[in-house]
């Protein structure tokens, strides 16, 4: 186990959290494997890498989104492409002022998904879009205001309901959009998790997504910040192959038996 020191985690906007107020009621932080698995300890190692990251990059001020739905639409157009392609989808939906929900009910389907193209998969993200303002106005009146009103745990559940919103994207609405204390956990997550013998690839998302939210205080911005970081470190030293761990802020965390294999 890797010894936490006593550090101040700092967050934007003048909020703070010492040590002491990071600790939480055991037992905390542990992806349950399933039967037969290893029970990986994630606790401190988690507000390690969070201060480690921190101390490294300081905020990332995520997401881009101008309102809480382009946060939305970004949430989905983002799905199984990178960012760049989504950039030029929302340019066009802003161009056509049609980033609000009643302006995606009204546009066609055809003229939706040939304005989001870049985003690739754009037929089925158009209706992804469609199903969810849809789903937006039948439930809330058209107001996402209303909806994100709804407790976190209701409205995760409803919105895992909509065609085309998965676990991720989920969490990415209910965090960006809507302020609700959810941890994303995406590809960038499960692989320094994986890397740094955190958990193991049998683990779900449920799994992961759990142990984060029991090891850390229940704080959106919180959340925001550390997954904000993730993808930022993922990116410029986690990479899917070759990673460069002798550079990465996250080195000294490395357990040794894992050093060797990278
Ligand atoms: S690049 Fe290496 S040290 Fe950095 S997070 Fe990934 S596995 Fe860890």
């Amino acid at each position: 186990m890797i010894a936490w020191t006593p550090p101040i985690v700092d967050l934007p906007e003048g909020r703070r959290y010492r040590a002491k107020e990071m600790a939480i009621s055991s037992p905390i932080g542990r992806v349950t494997a399933s039967a037969g698995g290893r029970v990986p300890a994630l606790d401190t190692s988690l507000r390690n890498s969070y201060d480690v990251l921190f101390a490294a990059y300081g905020p990332q001020h995520w997401w881009p989104g101008r309102t809480a739905f382009e946060i939305v639409v970004g949430a989905i157009l983002t799905q199984n492409t990178s960012w760049s392609n989504v950039e030029i989808a929302m340019r066009n939906l802003r161009r056509e002022k049609l980033l609000t929900p009643r302006a995606i009910e009204r546009v066609s389907l055809p003229r939706l998904a040939q304005l989001i193209r870049s985003s690739g998969y754009f037929r089925q993200k158009a209706k992804k879009l469609k199903c969810f303002v849809r789903f937006v106005r039948s439930e809330y009146g058209g107001s996402l205001h209303r909806m994100f009103r709804v407790p976190t745990a209701a409205l995760r559940e409803r919105l895992l309901a909509v065609h085309g919103i998965g676990p991720e994207t989920a969490d990415a609405i209910l965090l960006y959009a809507g302020k609700h204390p959810v941890f994303v956990v995406d590809a960038y997550t499960r692989r320094m998790l994986e890397r740094h013998g955190l958990a193991e690839p049998t683990h779900s998302y449920e799994e992961i997504r759990q142990v984060f939210e029991r090891s850390l205080p229940s704080d959106a911005p919180l959340y925001n910040e550390f997954h904000a970081l993730i993808v930022r470190n993922g990116k410029e030293y986690c990479r899917t192959s070759n990673p460069g761990c002798s550079e990465c802020p996250l080195h000294s965390l490395l357990p040794q038996t894992m050093q060797v294999s990278l």
